[in-house]
């Protein structure tokens, strides 16, 4: 029997999670789900210096919000816990016990500052220096050391770290998006396991608690690629059976070269993040998805494409999250990075607009009328300028700056607009166009727009003398929908104030 398939997301709460982070999240959570298995949350934070406050909450609260939720983990519990790798501190130490009886690993007790002379020694002769199989049996470590002088140390307790003795060999192995891999690990250095603080490192504490947790498939980003070889000798060192990988590609920057940064979406005015976050030492403010008024499902489905496609001769690029699970597929992400792009985003948004329901839209909106107006209209009169408005928006704030006049009377008149269309007889038009409205008893767009237009057939007069300084009177400008639905909409009171308030404003 195949074991469930289970895969964890793993990120260190370092600060807010980064695009390219959801989107390995995604990845993982389309994984799970396409094989019915398992997506767990676990939070690799040996490293304490660089924990930062709020991290951890923030990376809960993103995904949830971007609708792709953790089976087991950190806040949510399971059977195979702690989940956070600061809790799980004592599991370690009995793993590098093991491998150093076995013989994988040896107590290392080279100072920092002889590290570093070395390495300046190193750099003097434009040479690298790595701690491995050339150079160990010349420094400071068990290996070296008579095991009588080992001894003596660790009795003393002097600073040790718990290296991995990395074997010299040609090492074959398998990735599942980028093929067979081969690595000389002569090349490589003698890793890091363990400290004399009790405190594993990430490499140690992730293979354990992947063989613990048991996780099939190690879903990842791509700087974690050059770590792989030493991961899939840590798996033979416990002689346990390594999980599957797949290495992502990186998400690169709209333009140039190298992997998206915040500096870019900064420069260029798009969030790098699912959510605002407030830098909790300096207070600065990074823009979020959320916030700036996209869907989670648009974010979810740029992110998708962005590193992934179904196959040749798919035209497809709205996939909803159960389209999603069906389709995707390890096979079919790309070995190399995909360029951002935020034009592409905010098409999505549109996109997933423009299915949303006026209702839903409706109560986004009363928000953003409330705030700018300070008063709330009646659910009705919302949806039913969201169904007028909806068509040109990619956000829903879009609506407000092409439909405040729904909500509030003009604050200017476009100037050249009225330059144009405000011509000498308008006020005449549009005093005697006040009369003709208010003898309306029905004050429905048709019934408007039938009325007013007998009567500009009447005057004979031409239809533009009266519709652009009406749309100017109601709008401000000489945008909008049909100028009879803005009338109707805002209603006979408010429709004949406003063309007095503008013969009182324009006229002068
Ligand atoms: N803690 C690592 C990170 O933040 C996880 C790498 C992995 O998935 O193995 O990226």
């Amino acid at each position: 029997m195949t074991p469930k398939v289970r895969v964890r997301f793993a990120p260190s709460p370092t600060g807010p999670l980064h695009i390219g982070g959801v989107r390995t999240a995604l990845y993982n959570y389309l994984f799970a789900k396409k094989n019915n298995g398992d997506f767990i949350l676990r939070i690799e934070d040996t490293d304490q210096n660089r924990y930062v406050p709020g991290a951890e909450q923030y990376i809960i609260e993103a995904i949830e919000w971007l609708g792709i939720p953790f089976d087991e983990g950190v806040g949510y519990g399971g059977e195979v816990g702690p989940y956070r790798q600061s809790e799980r501190k004592s599991m370690y130490k009995q793993y590098a016990d093991q491998l150093l009886s076995t013989g994988w690993a040896y107590y290392a007790f080279d100072t920092s500052e002889a590290l570093s002379k070395l390495r300046k020694e190193y750099e003097s002769q434009k040479r690298t220096f790595i701690y491995n199989h050339e150079n160990r049996m010349q420094l400071s470590n068990s290996l070296s050391l008579s095991k009588a002088e080992v001894e003596s140390k660790l009795a003393k307790g002097d600073k040790y770290v718990v290296r991995f003795k990395m074997p010299v060999e040609e090492l074959h192995f398998h990735d599942e998006i980028r093929g067979s891999i081969k690595v000389n690990t002569g090349l490589l250095d003698d890793k890091i396991l363990f400290k004399s603080d009790g405190m594993p490192t990430y490499h140690l504490a992730n293979i354990v608690d992947d063989h613990l947790m048991k996780i099939t498939h190690v879903i990842r980003g791509e700087e974690w690629l050059p770590s792989l070889a030493l991961h899939i000798m840590l798996y033979r060192a416990f002689g346990w059976q390594p999980p599957k990988f797949a290495h992502l590609p990186l998400i690169m920057k709209p333009v140039g070269k190298g992997k998206l940064s915040k500096r870019d979406g900064d420069k260029m005015g798009f969030p790098v993040f699912p959510l605002q976050w407030t830098d909790p030492k300096t207070k600065a403010i990074s823009a979020g998805y959320r916030e700036d008024g996209y869907f989670p499902d648009a974010v979810i489905n740029m992110l998708a494409l962005l590193g992934w496609n179904q196959g040749e001769g798919t035209q497809q690029e709205i996939y909803s999250l159960a389209d999603l699970v069906q389709a995707f597929s390890l096979e079919r992400v790309n070995k190399s990075g995909s360029k951002f792009n935020p034009q592409k985003t905010k098409w999505f948004n549109q996109q997933y607009l423009q299915t949303k329901h006026n209702d839903l839209l409706a109560e986004k909106f009363s928000r953003i009328i409330y705030e700018k107006t300070g008063r709330e209209f009646s659910k009705q009169y919302v949806i039913k300028t969201v169904g007028l408005l909806k068509e040109r928006a990619t956000f829903v704030a879009d609506m407000w700056d092409a439909g405040h006049y729904f909500f509030q009377p003009p604050q200017t008149y476009a100037a050249k607009a009225v330059k144009k269309q405000w011509k000498d007889q308008t006020p005449s038009l549009m005093t005697e166009l006040i009369d003709v409205l208010s003898n309306l008893e029905d004050f429905q767009a048709v019934e408007v727009g039938s009325a007013v237009k007998q009567w500009i057939v009447s005057k004979e007069v031409g239809f533009g003398k009266v519709m652009a300084p009406l749309r100017l009177c109601l709008v401000g400008s000489l945008q909008g929908p049909d100028v009879f639905e803005i009338a109707s909409s805002i209603g006979k009171e408010d429709t004949i104030t406003r063309i007095q308030q503008a013969l009182a404003t324009i006229s002068k």
